[in-house]
């Protein structure tokens, strides 16, 4: 079995970056920032996790989309739009008991948008503001019951662990389940490789993400192998599925004139020019099956991030790269520097990348890799990252000549 972070569940091949805590124990990225940023925001606070969700408090969409823009840059409409949907998943967990004849649906949301954009962070930020468990699952490693691979119901394990075995808690999780594209049927006009169990793993989600009561093997590990099986609701678990969609995006985004190649037409053209919107026709000539999609009807698309965008993920979040560099060498006393442009030559080289915010910080940490293990032997030094990127250690002696 591949390694997992323990706190999110994300897979080696999806993390950035994996550190080991204890033998099989592992802890991502992602997690790592949130604790960082968690432990500063609280540092001279009394009160206990001020970004928590009180106790039958209820946040506003505007509330949500302020605590976000701490930590994602630009996305504007998928901030919104989750903001919404969130809001609205606890109107719905909160309404008494028999208020009207009025049944609120559940608002799943389903999150297109190109790799490392932002989707698994949004949806992270989220679960931690509200202070709910939260899980990530990777479509790619689950299979249809009988196969080899994860069973769906293996998510909702995950959200149970989560939780610290509180099952009522998972009850009202979030679930985030990414690559959600790769399970497009094949033969639909979906570019995949995947075979036809995509199909069947896209109906096997359907059941737990209608809302089901689902039999899940509690925390089955090589302590307690012959754990128990327990029920857990998934009727109140908020589902958020990701995925890169790349044909039917750049379908949607093209001028509508061109729009014919691979045949996403669909009966509600817009007039030329006018950003198109991705309809559950659109998803389901993708591969998806219809019955999945009219259970994701909230829909959000993210947008490529630009080069401006990449220079202000690595300054501009509270737990942003540079920040956290400049922390780490000031914990050995020496002083991280960036000239004019520095921060602009490293976006451009991310953008090139293609793979988003991950490359960013990719690119910065690597090239403070040197310095990071030189640094801590020479105390008062000043590490400098020039406009071209490239990066020198002055040690005190040098500078004083
Ligand atoms: P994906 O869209 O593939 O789920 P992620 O949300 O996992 O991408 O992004 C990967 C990493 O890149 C994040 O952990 C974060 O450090 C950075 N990142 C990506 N997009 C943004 C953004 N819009 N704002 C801030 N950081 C971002």
């Amino acid at each position: 079995m591949g390694k997992n972070c323990f706190q999110c569940g994300t897979s080696e091949k999806n993390a950035a970056q994996l550190l080991e805590l204890e033998e099989g124990k592992h802890l991502c990225g992602v997690c790592i920032d949130n604790i960082y940023a968690f432990a500063h925001e609280n540092r001279d606070s009394t009160e206990p996790a001020a970004a928590v969700q009180p106790k039958g408090k209820r946040f506003t969409p505007s509330e949500i989309v302020a605590f976000l823009d701490q930590y994602v840059v630009g996305q504007a409409d998928a901030k919104k739009t989750l903001a919404i949907a969130v809001s609205n998943h606890y109107k719905r967990l909160n309404r008494p008991a028999g208020a009207d004849d009025v049944e609120i649906d559940k608002s799943n949301v389903l999150m297109l948008g190109p790799t490392g954009t932002g989707k698994t962070l949004l949806a992270q930020t989220i679960a931690r503001m509200l202070d709910i468990p939260f899980t990530i699952a990777d479509s790619t490693s689950l299979t249809q019951a009988g196969y080899v691979g994860d069973d769906v119901e293996t998510i909702l394990q995950r959200l149970i662990q989560a939780a610290d075995d509180d099952v009522e808690k998972a009850e009202r999780g979030i679930v985030f389940i990414d690559e959600i594209d790769k399970l497009a049927k094949a033969g639909a006009g979906a570019s995949i490789t995947r075979d036809v169990s995509g199909e069947g793993v896209q109906q096997a989600l359907l059941k737990i993400i209608e809302g089901a009561r689902v039999s899940v093997q509690l925390s089955g590990n090589r302590k307690n192998p012959n754990a128990a099986v327990q029920y857990i609701n998934t009727k109140n678990i908020l589902f958020i599925c990701a995925g890169a969609f790349v044909p039917l995006l750049e379908e949607v985004r093209k001028p509508k004139q061109e729009r014919t190649a691979i045949g996403f037409v669909s009966a509600q053209e817009t007039v030329a020019g006018e950003k198109r919107e991705v309809t559950p026709e659109l998803l389901s000539k993708f591969g998806m099956i219809p019955e999945l999609v009219g259970r994701l009807p909230v829909i959000t698309t993210l947008d490529e991030l630009d080069v401006e965008t990449l220079e202000r993920i690595l300054t501009e979040p509270k737990n942003a790269v540079v920040r956290q560099m400049k922390a780490l060498f000031d914990m050995d006393e020496a002083k991280l520097t960036f000239e004019e442009g520095a921060i602009r030559t490293i976006a451009e080289q991310a953008y090139k990348l293609k793979t988003g915010g991950r490359g960013a910080r990719a690119i910065l940490e690597k090239r403070l890799q040197d310095a990071q293990f030189a640094v801590p032997d020479t105390p008062g030094c000043t590490v400098t990252v020039h406009a071209d990127a490239t990066v020198t250690v002055a040690t005190p002696l040098a500078m004083a000549a």
